[in-house]
């Protein structure tokens, strides 16, 4: 049974704006969940229909195969961790931990235990007598998951818990959550903008735009086969390139070679290739146009043809132009008007077919 079962779902808030349109989704037990997608896309609003802050216009929600949308928020034992924190300024971090347990009026000693059990799993032990404003961002944010942990609730639902970080604290904290999901084996939902962030934790991830749900996928499927533009342009960074084309029974042109799409149409198409495709190689010689250092790599502009791409590659590129090759199961095409990746249509898509030589001239 899933953990959480959303069916159908919209959200519309006045003057027609649709936050959530006819989404459904099922969270399994146990699963950790990332919702991702650009600032507006109805993440935030997902979260607090689930959580009970906010009811949907259409649809069902199931917690543990409940319907809840009538059940309120304090009884439909989920924990919310927000970007903010939402710490109690005046309140000690032991008494911001105890405070849901001292509502639920469990015993003292139950509360005790259970505050410093949590605060070993976090490492916080030290930092109980203390004020959130004595805290650093990293150890607030601790608090803060620590206070829906210590609730021992059915899912954990996490608002962008990261973003109030700087980037190298991010990171180690993101390492952190990790483990600790592993630990507590519960079911948790985490909204975030940053798709590494998404990628990195994630047993799936959500892709939302505009308030639609565009995949949901493991992270290696929605980089290997985004289901359309949107997503293969919002996953993977850099990000992946695109033009324009026109396939002749699934081949097009680029810098004098003739590359095999594997699709089975003649017309014109969007081709996604990501800068880490490229390999070193003789294929396809490009005019060097830029360079960016990335530590261990570099980002380079070149220039096939008259289009300008992005290939990331592990060493500086000695001259002016540079010599590239592509497999061609590495190219992705998408509908030029739904943006529909095309190639993960098995009617339409054959495998295996490899780049045709020689080029032509
Ligand atoms: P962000 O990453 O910026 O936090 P988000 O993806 O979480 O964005 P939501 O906060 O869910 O997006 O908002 C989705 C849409 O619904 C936006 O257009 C937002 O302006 C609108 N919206 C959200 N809450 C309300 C509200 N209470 N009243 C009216 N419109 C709202």
């Amino acid at each position: 049974m899933p953990s959480i079962h959303l069916e159908n779902v919209s959200k519309q808030f006045a003057r027609g704006i649709v936050a959530l349109d006819n989404l459904s989704l099922e969270i399994g037990d146990r699963e950790v969940l990332t919702v991702v997608g650009p600032s507006g896309c109805g993440k935030s609003t997902l979260l607090r229909l689930i959580a009970g802050l906010d009811s949907p216009t259409s649809g069902r929600i199931r917690l543990g195969g409940t319907a809840i949308e009538t059940v309120p928020a304090r009884e439909r034992n989920v924990a919310m961790v927000f970007q903010s924190y939402a710490l109690y300024p005046h309140m000690t971090c032991y008494e911001n931990l105890a405070l849901n347990l001292r509502l639920k009026k469990l015993a003292a000693s139950e509360v005790d235990h259970r505050v410093r059990e949590t605060a070993a799993m976090l490492e916080i032990g030290d930092l109980l007598g203390k004020k959130p404003r004595e805290l650093s961002g990293g150890q607030r944010q601790r608090v803060a998951v620590g206070r829906a942990l210590i609730r021992k609730p059915h899912a954990f639902l996490l608002d962008e818990p990261l973003s109030n970080l700087d980037a190298l604290l991010r990171e180690r904290v993101r390492h952190e959550l990790r483990e600790l999901f592993r630990k507590v084996q519960a079911t948790v939902v985490y909204v975030t903008h940053d798709q590494t962030e998404a990628l990195s934790l994630a047993d799936r991830v959500a892709v939302l735009d505009r308030g639609r749900l565009q995949q949901v996928g493991t992270p290696e499927e929605l980089y290997r086969m985004p289901a359309n533009r949107f997503v293969a342009s919002f996953i993977g960074s850099p990000s992946m390139n695109f033009f324009e084309t026109d396939l002749q029974d699934g081949s097009f042109l680029l810098a004098g070679i003739v590359y095999d799409t594997g699709v089975r149409m003649s017309r014109r198409v969007t081709i996604g290739i990501r800068p880490e495709a490229w390999e070193p190689g003789s294929e396809m010689k490009g005019r060097v146009c830029w360079i960016e250092t990335l530590g261990p790599q570099f980002l380079i502009g070149v220039q096939f043809d008259h289009t300008t791409l992005t290939a990331l590659i592990r060493s500086r590129p000695a001259a002016d132009t540079i010599d590239l090759s592509i497999d061609p199961a590495q190219i992705h095409v998408f509908d030029i008007d739904s943006g529909k990746n095309i190639r993960s249509d098995p009617r339409e898509y054959s495998a295996g077919r490899q780049l045709q030589g020689p080029p032509l001239r």
